[in-house]
């Protein structure tokens, strides 16, 4: 079992510019999915590197959808469970990316 632990926050997208409203359970946003490397595990920002994370790699499984995202920084790969919020159109032009 990861430990999780929950930080409710807001934040600025880095990547697309607009507000995010955190709920303390992800720190991506759901306007086009990038992230930032801030956690080690699941919401405890325990990562010091503070990278941009796009969005390379989706899939769907078990009912859900999952991005994966590669830290521009230091080249970490996360895979994150996306959400109804999310824009899942963005997952759509991420598959387009791959097939390409
Ligand atoms: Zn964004
Ligand atoms: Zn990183």
């Amino acid at each position: 079992m990861k430990k999780f632990k929950k930080t409710v926050e807001n934040f600025k997208c880095e990547n697309c510019g607009k507000e995010v409203k955190g709920d303390g359970y992800t720190n991506h946003c759901p306007f086009c999915l990038w992230s930032k490397h801030v956690d080690i595990n699941p919401g405890d920002r325990k990562e010091s590197c503070g990278g941009a994370m796009e969005p390379i790699e989706t899939y769907y499984e078990s009912d859900s959808w999952f991005v994966i995202h590669k830290c521009k920084k230091c080249g970490e790969k996360k895979k994150i469970k996306l959400n109804k919020r999310d824009n899942l159109r963005v997952v759509e032009e991420v598959i387009s990316k791959q097939l390409h």
